[in-house]
């Protein structure tokens, strides 16, 4: 059998080492405009490669149809997976990494065996469209075409473009009649209404609440950094992609609890304490002076010298609820992972076209998303076993 794949990224290597340890015969060509394979895994995870997550919740993904394909290839399938290619894996907290934590190692590693197990590569040239007979598809790159017996479609979103997905595909699939869901950018900083120039590259540890037309719709501890005109860290982002999976989203805010385990009574009982020493000045003994200042000015308290009582529920009452006006995302090129792309209208439920014969999916170009922590390697590879299954069956 000859598949056609095009996209040398996370879904179509894993989809091409999969089929090739099922059988060695298969005959296999991937193509990627990209010089190199798998350019966008070196950069995942900080380097570090974050290939899964231990912990799945009900918002992690943005359908059922995305946790069905994670309950297909579960994460410990999946690291029985890797460790069957060679590849050990380990746990940091629920983060899964390679053993090696080197996206680097693992890049090289993936190369090294799609190299052994022969498959071909086609590179440096635009994937300009394709055509469906009765039984093959036939592929035009760089002016050549190629024939298949199955193509395989897994050219990602058009998050980070310098890093091959430039979201160039899905125009060629209009062209093919098929939905494509409005492409959004997700896990991204997003950029808000109030002024934080003051405190750009500071950051604060807590609670981070996202509210969307008054609803709380989101909320996770983490870490906020701040940049010259917005939030950025993994809660931000994941509250980018909550915001990009909204059908409704007129009124938003970011609220920032910096003290999450304790009430504002007992706040403002700890605070009244150092006040009495050190007047206002007491907030730089627990955030930078940047920050005091920033905490100050936006909880309206009074200056230092006419610092009273109720300046202190201010300012305990804003620490308690820092509260941004979202104004927009960042954008694509900013972005880890695109909300949005071909519709599952058009898909059966083994990822293969209802639309035409012999043409399958895998990965982020489908309207499949996950939160920051794993979650979008792992649903790439979920969507790859599917696929994998279907093709199988017809060897
Ligand atoms: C900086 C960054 C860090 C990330 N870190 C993590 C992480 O730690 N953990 C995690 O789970 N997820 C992470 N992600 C998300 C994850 O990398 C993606 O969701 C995943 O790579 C999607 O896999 P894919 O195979 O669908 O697409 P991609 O990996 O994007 O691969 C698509 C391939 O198709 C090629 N292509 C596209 N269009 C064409 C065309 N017209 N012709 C030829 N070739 C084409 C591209 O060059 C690319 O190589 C990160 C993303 C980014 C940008």
């Amino acid at each position: 059998m000859k598949i056609g794949i095009i996209g040398q990224g996370a879904s179509g290597v894993i989809l091409a080492l999969m089929l090739k340890q099922f059988d060695q015969n298969i005959d296999i060509t991937m193509f990627d405009h990209n010089e190199k394979t798998n350019k966008k895994l070196l950069a995942t995870g900080n380097g570090r490669c974050n290939l899964g997550n231990l912990k799945i919740y009900p918002y992690t993904y943005n359908s059922s149809f995305a946790n069905n394909l994670i309950k297909g290839f579960p994460i410990n399938k999946q690291r029985d997976f890797f460790a069957s290619l060679g590849l050990e894996t380990r746990t940091l907290e629920n983060l899964v990494y390679p053993y090696s934590l080197s996206s680097n190692q693992v890049v090289a590693y993936l190369n090294k065996l799609l190299k052994y197990y022969k498959v071909k590569f086609v590179n440096g040239g635009n994937f300009d469209d394709y055509a469906v007979g009765s039984q093959s598809v036939s592929v035009s790159v760089k002016n050549k075409i190629y024939k298949f017996d199955k193509l395989v479609i897994a050219t990602g979103g058009m998050s980070k473009s310098t890093l091959g997905s430039d979201g160039s595909t899905f125009n060629i699939l209009k062209k093919h009649d098929y939905e494509i869901t409005p492409l959004k950018v997700g896990l991204a900083p997003v950029k808000v209404l109030e002024n934080v120039r003051n405190i750009e590259n500071e950051r604060l540890k807590c609670k981070v609440s996202l509210f969307i037309n008054k609803d709380k719709v989101y909320e996770e501890t983490g870490e906020v950094l701040f940049k010259k005109d917005g939030l950025s860290g993994i809660a931000i982002f994941n509250c980018s992609s909550m915001i990009a999976r909204s059908k409704n989203s007129s009124k938003i805010k970011i609220v920032l609890d910096v003290f999450p385990d304790i009430s504002e009574n007992d706040l403002y009982e700890k605070f009244e304490k150092y006040w009495g020493f050190a007047g206002f000045s007491f907030l730089e003994g627990v955030f930078p002076i940047r920050m005091a200042d920033f905490i100050k000015v936006n909880s309206h308290s009074s200056d230092s010298s006419n610092f009273n009582k109720e300046d202190i529920r201010k300012i305990v009452k804003y620490c308690k609820n820092m509260s941004f006006t979202y104004k927009a995302t960042y954008p694509f090129s900013e972005s880890q992972v695109t909300v949005g792309g071909i519709s599952l209208n058009d898909l059966n439920n083994d990822l293969s076209s209802k639309l035409e014969k012999n043409v399958y999916f895998a990965g982020e170009v489908i309207d499949i998303d996950g939160l920051c922590g794993g979650y979008n390697l792992m649903l790439a590879f979920a969507s790859s076993y599917r696929v994998f299954n279907s093709i199988i069956k017809d060897i």
